[in-house]
Parts: structure tokens; C-alpha cells; sequence
């Protein structure tokens, strides 16, 4: 497990969706797909929204 962790509203969303203990920058992006698809109705990440994501995980 790592310390890998994003949460949306860091990236401007009204929203208290957290990951955390992610183990690589990739897993914690696809954890914020599926949630981004799930919760935010996104069927695809725009590229910006993705650097903005990729920007905002902490590790
Ligand atoms: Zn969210």
C-alpha cells in the first residue's frame, strides 16, 4: 500500500471524494476515472481535466 492520494475537490469539484493509500499515480487515476464517470457523469476524462488530476495527487 502507498501513500498515494487525490481528492476532487483539489481540482475544483464541489465534492468529498478522497482516495488515499493509492499505490502508484496510475492507480489513483483510474480510481478518479471510475468515480469521475460514476459521480460526475464524465464517460471519458477531458485531457485538461486529467493534468489537473495528475497536478493534484499527493504522494
Ligand atoms: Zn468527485
Amino acid at each position: 500500500m502507498g501513500n498515494y492520494s487525490f481528492k476532487c475537490k483539489d481540482i475544483g469539484m464541489q465534492c468529498g471524494f478522497e482516495v488515499k493509500g493509492g499505490s502508484s499515480k496510475d492507480e489513483v487515476l483510474q480510481i478518479a476515472a471510475v468515480h469521475a464517470k460514476a459521480a460526475h457523469g464524465m464517460q471519458t476524462i477531458p485531457s485538461d481535466v486529467a493534468a489537473k488530476v495528475n497536478a493534484a495527487i499527493k504522494s
